[in-house]
């Protein structure tokens, strides 16, 4: 075989369009919670790619699952069904409140979808200009026009104006002010029950429950927007699961295929019918080696041994946690739950975040930032203690740097 061609982190600037700013190494290799670079220099990762690899690197259940896929069948297109998406839909909706699933690609995907079903239902329900959709400050939903729209943070949006009208942002966590704002035109309500991107921050159970009773008043559609908080990273299946909360939509992604990239939009039989054919599609949702994937790593996931083990790891994490910061004092507060973790930074540290990843990058650890002021970690839901502890003790390392 042909060497194959000599890339370095330059090569980034030279030939990709500037939306990111990738650490200076290049991982090429991983298994469970370790990362090696191009150097063969090892990380331990508590990013997770993201809240993606939620079985870690190279786990043999999703190896297995794609390989044995893989040698089968790819993809059909959309004029047939394939098995691996109909077992995939059978386990989502055994295992949730949702009677029917829509595949697509990637979180963005499920929420666009999900806003469209609430437009359409909006439209059948015959009550003029039912259009109206409530979101909040701070979210995050994707990057597709409708759904940075949807987001509560207008550094996204506002560059790509005129943008999809009837969106109304209120502030996260306050009821008086959604109250305020749903109304009959409501066809919608979209929601994170921990904003993820956002800094972390859970939403009230009351909060939840008051907008859902609020949907219930109206006739408008309660979204959970579960793309970082789903397939156990919580320690429940699904976030809604902690708060008594049933929505009518729910979207999923990031940890659905351990890092095969596939979305999915789950709903009821009361909302899914107004979707018929032709109203909405894509060309790979529900493929045979996404589904695959997504069948093998949600069934591992969701076991009560796994799910039970990531409460576990939480409380592991943050003892860990609050043993560095009682020596160090650079944490305001840590707050998440399960393997959704956030730092948030002392107002003397603030907007350190980003550096804080770097310098941890320098001592071999993968971390994440939620905006300018907190550090995240969202790892793998099945990371050994002993990479926890490892991990750690770079982080220490690196908030070293910080006091200096
Ligand atoms: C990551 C994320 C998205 C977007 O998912 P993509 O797969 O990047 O399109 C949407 N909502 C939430 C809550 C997310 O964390």
């Amino acid at each position: 075989m042909e060497q194959p061609i000599s890339v370095t982190r330059s090569n980034f600037n030279d030939w990709m369009v500037p939306v990111f700013a990738p650490a200076n190494f290049i991982p090429v290799r991983g298994e469970g919670s370790r990362i090696w670079d191009q150097e063969n220099k090892e990380y331990i990762d508590f990013a997770g790619g993201i809240a993606v690899n939620a079985l870690g690197h190279a786990h043999p259940v999703a190896v297995n699952a794609l390989t044995e896929q893989a040698t089968k069948l790819w993809h059909v297109g959309n004029g047939y069904t394939n098995e691996p998406v109909l077992r995939l839909a059978k386990q989502l909706t055994e295992n949730t409140f949702a009677d029917k699933v829509f595949f697509c690609n990637s979180g963005a995907e499920a929420n666009e979808a999900a806003l469209k079903l609430a437009r359409k239902v909006g439209l059948d329900s015959g009550v003029a200009g039912k259009s109206g959709i409530v979101a909040f400050k701070n979210a995050f939903h994707g990057r597709t026009l409708f759904t940075v729209s949807a987001g509560g943070q207008p550094k996204y949006s506002q560059d790509f104006a005129p943008l999809p009208n009837g969106i109304n942002h209120v502030a996260f966590n306050d009821l008086e002010a959604a109250k305020a704002v749903i109304n009959e035109q409501t066809c919608a309500v979209i929601v994170e029950p921990i904003q993820g991107e956002g800094g972390v921050i859970p939403a009230d159970i009351e909060f939840l429950k008051g907008l859902r009773a609020l949907c219930d008043e109206f006739g408008a559609l309660l979204i959970f927007d579960e793309v970082q908080t789903g397939v156990g990273r919580t320690g429940a299946l699904y976030a809604y699961m902690n708060t008594g909360v049933i929505p009518d939509v729910l979207t999923t992604a990031k940890a659905l295929g351990g890092g095969f990239p596939v979305g999915a939009m789950l709903t009821t039989d009361k909302f899914a019918p107004h979707f018929s054919v032709g109203t909405h599609g894509t060309t790979y949702g529900g493929n045979p080696l996404a589904s695959a994937v997504a069948g093998a790593v949600f069934e591992f996931i969701n076991t009560p041994e796994v799910l039970e083990g990531v409460k576990h790891r939480y409380q592991y994490f943050l003892n860990a946690l609050n043993t560095l910061n009682a020596e160090h004092q650079i944490f305001e507060e840590i707050r998440g739950q399960g393997l959704l973790i956030g730092c948030v930074l002392k107002a003397e540290y603030a907007g350190k975040a980003k550096d804080i990843t770097t310098w941890a990058g320098e001592e071999g650890l993968l971390a994440l930032i939620a905006g300018p002021d907190v550090v995240r970690f969202t790892p793998s839901l099945i990371i050994p203690e002993q990479d926890i502890d490892e991990g750690i003790a770079r982080l220490k390392r690196a908030l070293a740097k910080l006091a200096k």
